[in-house]
Order: C-alpha cells, then structure tokens, then sequence
C-alpha cells in the first residue's frame, strides 16, 4: 500500500475504538479538542459517558451534543445516563452509563425497575458511594479511604439487580482491583458481562502517587492489583483496553479539592504497549473487544487504518497535547510505541502527531 511516509518498520491495524471517554464542554474539553486529541492517539470512534454539565439524561441535552458531533471524522457514540428520562437507544446512543454520577443502592433499583428498554448495554460504574474515600485503603496518604472491596461489591450489585429486572448485558468500567477481577470470572459464567481497564491502572499503583493528577476514581489499587490487572489482561478476563480520558485544563494540588481524572486518550496505545509488551493482544484489545461490545463487526479495510512505530521511544509532555486536559499522571514518563499516522474514510487525517486538514490532496495516498 502506498502511504504518504516511509512505512517501513511501521504496522498498521484498525483505527482504536474507545470505550470510555469523557468531554466537558463550558470552556473545558469541547468536541474540537477532543477531536484531535483522539485523532493522535489513533481513534475512529469514542463512546461518550453522560456525566457532563448538565449531564446526558434528557432529550435536550442528548441532542445538543448530537448537533456538536454530528458530521466530524471522529464518530462520537453515546452512553446516556439511565437516571433521567432517557432510554438507552437512538441515533448513536449505544446503551445507558452510570459513569460519573452518584447513586445508591435504592435509586439504582429503582431505575432498573422503571426503565423499559432492558435490552442494552449497561455500562457500569461500580462504586458504594455510600462509603465515603477518595483513596484505597493501604495508600501511604493521610486521606479517608475506601475498602478495596467497595467496587466488587459494586459489580455484583449491579449485575444481579440488573438481572433481576431484565438486563441482560453489562459492561464493567475501569476494573481496579483482585477482588474485582473474582467477581467477574464468576458473573461470566452466568452472565453477559465484560470489562475494561484504564491505562493508569496498569501502569500504576497507590505507592506511586504524586501529585493530584494522580487522583482518579476509581483510585489507583496496590502493587498486586497491578499485577493482577496485567495479568486478567494477558488470560482474556479483561476484554478492553479503554482510556478513561477524563481531561482538566489544570488541577489544584490540594488532594481533597483536586477533580477525579487522567488525561490520557493521546498516549493510551503507548502506555498500553509499554506495559504488554504484545502489539497483537494490544490491537485485539483496542479494535476487535470494544467493537464486539457495542455489537459490531470489525474487518480491516485500507481506507480505515492506523500505523504505529512498535520500536519509538517518547518522553510524555502534556504541553504538547491536544487535549486541552494538561492533568496526565504521565507527564514525564518515557512510553515505547507510537502512533504515527491515521487514516480514516480513505483520507489522511493525522500524521506525526499533527491533524491534516481536510481534503489534503497531496497526502493523498
Ligand atoms: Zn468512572
């Protein structure tokens, strides 16, 4: 195939799909910025979660965001919050999120009780948010903290009530920790249900916490949840590979005021390949997994594809981001594997990190 650049050493796949992707619109993270941002880390298609300001759970607020990522070369799809009026289906809406949003255990009945479009995806925030802790119990910091446990407990108390009242595929977000992961070998055999990990998450634990950029929700789990993460990976229990891109233009560095988020959608295949090792299980897990998902078929074509440079070597800088998020618990670390070009719908439309405008003829390849 012919390309614009020397390709050689260079391997080329289906554009990433994102399961879990945050914008914020208000001067924050807009349609136009997590455009490009995605288009540099090698994205065809973001799944957007509802927790935005308002968040996505009426038909007005659904349709602005409609008219704000209509006809860009992104496809934006919609995880739209089940607490409001909202059923989980339409244009580009691909199932319900609790992302986000608090809620506990009544209210989560009673909205899987009333909704009445039970067959499609829950995607699942898994917190007791009736236990308060921005931190894991064993953090070395002096902040309240929350049993390991409470997102396990989540899962299952998600998926059982779901069960009960007529859903029948969920998908748990960001997974941190073992007893996490025990709980869904078991929902597996009895459900359909998979699950998908962050790339902080595989790349760090509570011990490395430095500053409020390292404030995530869920936190960061300890040295043998990292492991284990790793490892669900490698045996096929984690099916994907999101990035959870939650962007802030700065945080403050006070823990408790600080916002939950990472900004990492630009530099996600990087981390991800850094931490594996394993380019094939990397594709498979940020192509084929989400796109099964959401129920769709993923076969390679040479209109569609992204090149990464499996042996470049890069020093993450967030002044260089598209993201208007600077907040990247990465900033600084040297990752391996990068994203060097990106085609979409038969035209170029990323190359070394810069976006090509549209119709570039002579990039034309
Ligand atoms: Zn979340």
């Amino acid at each position: 195939m012919e390309t614009p650049f020397p390709s050689d050493g260079l391997v080329a796949t289906h554009p990433f799909v994102d399961l879990h992707v945050h914008v914020r619109l208000n001067g924050g993270e807009d349609y136009d910025s997590l455009e490009q941002a995605a288009l540099v880390g090698g994205f065809s298609t973001l799944v957007l979660q509802p927790n935005t300001k308002p968040p996505i759970e009426t038909h007005e607020v659904l349709e602005h965001h409609l008219s704000l990522s209509r006809g860009r070369r992104v496809e934006f799809l919609y995880a739209v919050s089940p607490f409001g009026e909202l059923e989980g289906e339409g244009e580009r809406v691909v199932g319900f999120s609790t992302d986000g949003i608090e809620y506990d255990y009544p209210r989560l009945v009673e909205t899987m009780k009333k909704k009445k479009k039970k067959d499609v995806l829950w995607f699942d925030h898994s917190q007791c948010y009736e236990l308060d802790g921005i931190f894991y119990e064993g953090t070395p910091l002096p902040f309240p903290k929350r049993p390991r446990s409470n997102e396990a407990i989540a899962v299952l108390r998600t998926v059982f009530t779901g069960l009960e009242y007529g859903f029948s595929r969920f998908h748990v977000q960001h997974v941190t920790t073992t007893f996490s992961l025990d709980v869904i070998s078991f929902l597996k055999g009895i459900a359909r249900v998979s699950c998908e990990v962050t790339p902080h998450h595989l790349f760090f634990c509570y011990e490395d916490i430095k500053n409020s950029n390292f404030k995530v929700n869920p936190p960061l789990g300890s040295s043998e949840d990292k492991r284990a993460l790793v490892e669900a990976v490698r045996r096929g229990l984690i099916d994907v590979l999101a990035s959870d891109h939650a962007p802030h233009p700065e945080k403050p560095q006070d823990f408790e005021k600080a916002p939950y988020g990472s900004s990492s959608i630009e530099i996600a295949f990087s981390v991800y390949y850094t931490v594996l090792g394993d380019l094939e299980l990397v594709f498979e897990k940020m192509t084929k997994a989400p796109l099964e998902v959401l129920g769709r078929g993923g076969a390679l074509s040479p209109d569609n594809l992204v090149f990464v440079d499996p042996k470049a070597e890069y020093v993450v800088d967030v002044k260089k981001f598209k993201s208007k998020g600077r907040n990247s618990m990465f900033d600084g670390v040297k990752l391996k594997g990068r994203v060097v070009a990106l085609k979409l719908h038969g035209e170029w439309v990323m190359l070394d990190g810069e976006v090509l405008p549209h119709q570039e003829r002579r990039l034309q390849g």
